[in-house]
């Protein structure tokens, strides 16, 4: 039992949830070791959202708002730790979730699509079910797409993704949004929007925007994606880890 009076109890009870999912047969070995790696990342910025994810989170509703087919694909990770997020947000914005393993298995597919459909997502994409094609010069298990999902995709969601399959997709000319908590990474820099922060603190901050942003008129949410430079989006999260060593 996780004692709440734990000065870590939030990061402890993550921690369990990750473990929760590999005991599932939801998360491979090695999105333990990527967890861990977020939470150096997390540490470094002070564990809290901070303005610039939160304007960043803005202007990840208005893609969401103003692009025609936008999809979310979802791991291991993301689904140990925000299935139910990610739910309430493909039924808020009528979009279908995409599985994509970075270690793809039957059985962790099967798991996987359990949980999106006892939360009740209409359209589950990247199943067995699924027709797929290959992501182009992306060898290995994860290099199939779902046909329906991303190739017909205009703007993907790949939060906590991995730097070749972020560099392929941006090839395919897809709009990324990313939830990544380290600044420096090949997703981070590829992507078109980058949140640096942590997935279970975006989530209902997203879900918020989107709602906020709903009846908001197309013309002023796409002035503010014209407005927005992912680099400069970048630099500022760098420069809030800078400041938190001075
Ligand atoms: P890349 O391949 O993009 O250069 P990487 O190899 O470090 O980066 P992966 O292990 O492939 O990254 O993907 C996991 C990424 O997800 C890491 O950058 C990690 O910081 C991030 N991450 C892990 N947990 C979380 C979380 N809870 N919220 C946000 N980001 C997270
Ligand atoms: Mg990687």
């Amino acid at each position: 039992m996780l004692n709440k009076d734990h000065p870590r109890y939030e990061s402890l009870l993550y921690r369990q949830k990750i473990v929760d999912a590999h005991k599932n047969g939801i998360l491979a070995d090695s999105g333990m070791i990527a967890h861990g790696r977020g939470e150096t990342f997390d540490y470094l910025i002070g564990e809290k959202t901070t303005a610039n994810s939160l304007n960043t989170i803005d202007i990840a509703s208005c893609y969401f708002l103003t692009r025609k087919r936008p999809v979310l694909s979802v791991n291991g990770n993301t689904t140990a730790l925000v299935a139910e997020d990610i739910a309430e947000l493909s039924s808020l914005l009528d979009i279908p979730v995409e599985i994509n393993l970075y270690y793809r298995t039957p059985e962790r597919i099967r798991n996987i699509e359990r949980v999106y459909k006892n939360l009740g997502v209409k359209e589950l994409l990247g199943t067995d079910d699924d027709d797929f094609i290959d992501t182009p010069d992306l060898n290995g298990p994860r290099s199939p797409v779902s046909i329906d999902g991303i190739s017909k995709a205009d703007l993907v969601f790949i939060p906590l993704e991995d730097g070749d399959r972020a560099e392929k997709l941006a090839a395919l000319k897809k709009d990324i949004v990313n939830v990544d908590l380290n600044p420096l990474s090949r997703t981070a820099v590829t992507s078109t929007v980058t949140i640096v922060d942590n997935i279970v603190r975006v989530m209902p901050l997203l879900i918020d925007a989107v709602r906020r942003n709903e009846d908001v008129d197309r013309k002023v949410l796409l002035e503010k994606i014209d407005s927005f430079s992912n680099r400069e989006n970048l630099d500022n999260a760098i420069s809030d880890i800078l400041k938190r060593f001075e």
